[in-house]
């Protein structure tokens, strides 16, 4: 094992603890927090189990009703002066992402900065609520309608973007008046817990957020759902995992919000630009290695254009620049750990055993750490594994298509419905076949679609409720209307 120690320096300052109600607390036991491009140990943090969760709760329970009642400005404030001090710790942030989670620093910038936007964004959103006044129609009554926090909430999040994800999920809870747990991934839970830090830095009250970390993130979420007090979920992370959360919300009537995965096809019709689409297939491919649940998963390319797509595309491929993420001159980090890797292998010989051809890379890469070759594949069948499953890694398998109404077939023929991309070169045209594509974001021309203002989410089973936008505060808030003989 090769031992960095700037991937561990820049885990150094982190508390091992939980944050319950205001204080880092020690757990009986702990677990390792590994660096995946070297394998080595950089930190070690609190393993908490119901006990601990369950403290958490009466926490987030006791502090909900000082929380929703304080100003509106008081929390916008708060999430604000969060803003500031992430965005001035910039490089630490990006430095502890690439350490924990593998991603090249130029990209785990871009995430702090994408991150620290939806504390400026609920920030901004948290003094907004609008309600309403109406009249009843037979004139006999007013109906006067506003929105309240609907409680404390549970929040769970995913390892690869693991500062971005916690952000927008705390930002809105906060926002909303909305005390909060969240449980990070046991892979990536330094920059959630540097995250908290700095919240508790810039003044927020004990209480109103509280960090559970966990290697038994089931046993612990399933305690907490079944006690009642948690009102709503917000949950990024796979569909099967969704599945069992959304189950477990009935026994309670909790309200869930799901980010689930993805499987983004990338048309790229005849009249396309091919170098633009090649610019916007490395970007929707290659970002974060391809571990995003937006990431493109299947390029649906017309005949005409797929020999040039692919050539240039396997070109740009070979030339990445594959290492540690913390050198500066890398492109491609590791995956995130050797279970996906050997799921990435397998996804190739499924395809190239129904006819596939891979034309760059393929293999992964000897060595410490999960590396594993940027990788094209032509000749996708779509009865192959790689067409209907979510890659998630760096493997762009591309399959070609004779008119856009089979393109549009074949892209809406999945349970998913996240993103999707679509390059034309007519953007009437365009804009038509966007809205025939069956997904809760469309980048037209564009490859990356994550914007703090927009309502980032999917539909089928992508998941329930949106993050972000003027949408993503409303899923924390609920709806109360008073009745008046007037
Ligand atoms: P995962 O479902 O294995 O884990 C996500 C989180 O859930 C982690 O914190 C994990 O500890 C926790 N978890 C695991 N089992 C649980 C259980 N039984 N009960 C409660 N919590 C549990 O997913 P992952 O491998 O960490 O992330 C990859 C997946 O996340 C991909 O499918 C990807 O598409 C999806 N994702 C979706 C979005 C989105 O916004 N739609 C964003 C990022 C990732």
């Amino acid at each position: 094992m090769t031992i960095r120690p700037d991937a561990a320096a820049a885990a150094a300052d982190i508390a091992s603890g939980l944050l319950i109600d205001g204080e880092w607390t020690r757990a009986e036991s702990t677990f390792d927090v590994l660096d995946p491009a070297t394998g080595t140990v950089i930190a070690a943090v609190a393993d908490a189990g119901v006990e601990q969760g369950l403290a958490a709760l009466d926490s987030i329970s006791r502090a909900a009703p000082a929380w929703a009642h304080t100003a509106s400005r008081e929390r916008a404030e708060i999430l604000r002066r969060a803003f500031d001090a992430v965005i001035s710790q910039r490089e630490d942030f990006a430095r502890l992402i690439s350490a924990e989670m593998g991603k090249p620093l130029s990209e785990s910038r871009a995430e702090v900065d994408y991150g620290a936007e939806f504390l400026r964004w609920y920030s901004e959103e948290a003094v907004r609520p609008e309600g309403e006044y109406r009249r009843s129609p037979d004139g006999g009554s007013r109906l006067l309608v506003a929105r309240r926090p609907v409680g404390p909430c549970l929040l769970i999040t995913p390892w690869n973007f693991p500062l971005a994800m916690a952000t927008r999920k705390i930002g809105a809870a906060l926002a909303a008046g909305c005390t909060a747990i969240i449980k990070p991934a046991a892979q990536t839970p330094l920059s959630t817990i540097r995250l908290a830090q700095v919240l508790v830095e810039v003044g927020l009250p004990d209480g109103a957020l509280n960090v559970i970390t966990t290697t038994t993130a089931g046993k612990v979420s399933t305690a907490l759902l079944a006690d009642g007090r948690i009102r709503k979920i917000s949950f990024t992370g796979s569909t099967g995992v969704g599945r069992v959360l959304i189950s477990q919300c009935g026994q309670h009537v909790v309200r869930p919000s799901m980010e689930l995965g993805g499987n983004a096809p990338f048309i790229v019709d005849a009249d396309a630009d091919v170098w633009r689409a090649v610019d916007g297939a490395m970007l929707a491919k290659m970002r974060n290695m391809g571990e995003a649940c937006t990431a493109a998963n299947r390029f649906l390319v017309h005949r005409s254009v797929a020999p040039v797509f692919s050539s240039l595309l396997s070109e740009r491929m070979a030339a990445l620049k594959v290492g540690h993420g913390l050198d500066p001159e890398t492109q491609v980090g590791p995956v995130i750990d050797e279970a996906a890797r050997t799921g990435l292998a397998e996804l190739i010989e499924d395809a190239v055993s129904r006819g596939a051809k891979v034309t760059t890379g393929g293999r992964a890469i000897d060595g410490p750490g999960t590396f594993f070759e940027p990788t094209v594949v032509t000749d996708v069948p779509t009865d192959s594994r790689m067409f209907g499953e979510e890659i998630f890694g760096p493997i762009a398998g591309i399959t070609v298509f004779d008119d856009l109404d089979e393109a549009v077939h074949l892209a809406n023929d999945t349970e998913y419905g996240l993103a999707a991309y679509l390059y034309s070169g007519n953007v009437e045209r365009g804009l038509r076949t966007a809205e025939r594509l069956d997904f809760g974001m469309v980048g037209l021309n564009r490859a990356i679609v994550s914007n703090a203002a927009a309502p980032f989410g999917g539909i089928k089973q992508s998941g329930l409720g949106r993050e972000g936008g003027r949408e993503g505060i409303n899923d924390y808030l609920d709806l109360q209307y008073v009745a008046i003989d007037a």
